[in-house]
């Protein structure tokens, strides 16, 4: 992960800890930024994954397309799909030919 892609990790409030808004110039450390990588990887992932046309949302759990509500739902997800989305996004790859 590139410094510029958690400078603007850093920017978005959502991917920030839980309470107040931290200052826009807040270095991130130890624990706290693995925390936000961790969270990023989980958003831009979903992301990409609603992009591609993939069902939204998951029922799973841990799947990375389950809707979390509050922020901390995020974190009990994991950046993986489940064994439903992953056929899923096989057959997208496949069909589009994108490669891995
Ligand atoms: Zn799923």
């Amino acid at each position: 992960m590139t410094d510029q892609v958690l400078r603007l990790e850093v920017k978005d409030g959502a991917l920030r800890g839980v309470g107040s808004p931290m200052p826009p110039d807040t270095h991130l450390e130890g624990e706290a930024l693995e925390l936000a990588r961790f969270r990023l990887r989980n958003q831009l992932t979903s992301s990409v994954a609603k992009l591609l046309g993939m069902s939204f949302p998951c029922r799973e759990p841990v799947c990375v397309l389950r809707a979390p509500v509050r922020i901390q739902h995020i974190d009990l997800k994991s950046t993986h799909f489940c064994e439903k989305h992953q056929a899923e996004f096989s057959r997208i790859a496949q069909e589009r030919k994108l490669k891995r």
